[in-house]
């Protein structure tokens, strides 16, 4: 049977023929995005992210969940001990929550599909709700508070908030960086 990953695996041995690895380090763009699994919306091409450069969180959606907040915590928690100590001002990482227009979990919104795809998926309706991205810039500044407000947050990290606009490719910042 043909697998669906051939083309993808030959794309990838061109890939390896020309890698260099790159050593399990602090990001090159200090910077950790937060944004949707859509496959429209890829940060490293729209953002023109390289290996090496920014850790990338995505779930439906790109919403700041408890366990995304833990992972930040944790990515915050490896920054240090990769760097040996407290991470000097220079060396300080910012959150970047990225939402998009005609984001798939906007359906959510309506209670008959959030019912259905409660019932066709197991997830929590509630859960569900909280999860729609209708409005992206009301989202995510929710989102960029919540990240703010989080006694999770590490010390010395800035959050801010951006839309992706699916038509024109581009990205508008809505919440400008800034610290707890
Ligand atoms: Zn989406």
């Amino acid at each position: 049977m043909t697998s669906k990953m051939t083309p993808l695996l030959e794309h990838n041995e061109q890939f390896a023929r020309t890698y260099t690895p790159v050593p399990l380090g602090l990001p090159a763009a200090q910077v950790i995005v937060i944004t949707c699994l859509d496959h429209r919306v890829d940060p490293a091409i729209t953002l023109g992210l390289k290996l090496g450069d920014a850790p990338v969180l995505r779930n439906a959606g790109g919403r700041v969940t408890q366990q995304v907040i833990e992972e930040i915590a944790y990515l915050a928690f490896l920054g240090q001990r990769l760097s040996g100590g407290q991470l000097s001002d220079d060396r300080r990482v910012e959150v970047a929550v990225i939402h998009h227009t005609q984001c798939g979990t906007g359906f959510l919104a309506d209670p008959g599909f959030r019912r259905e795809a409660s019932e066709a998926t197991g997830a929590d309706e509630a859960a569900l709700e909280a999860s729609a991205v209708g409005d992206p810039h009301a989202t995510v500044s929710a989102d960029v508070e919540r990240l703010l407000t989080s006694p999770l947050l590490p010390p010395g990290m800035s959050v801010s908030g951006h839309v992706y606009n699916t038509d024109t490719g581009r990205v508008t910042t809505v919440v400008e960086a800034r610290y707890s």
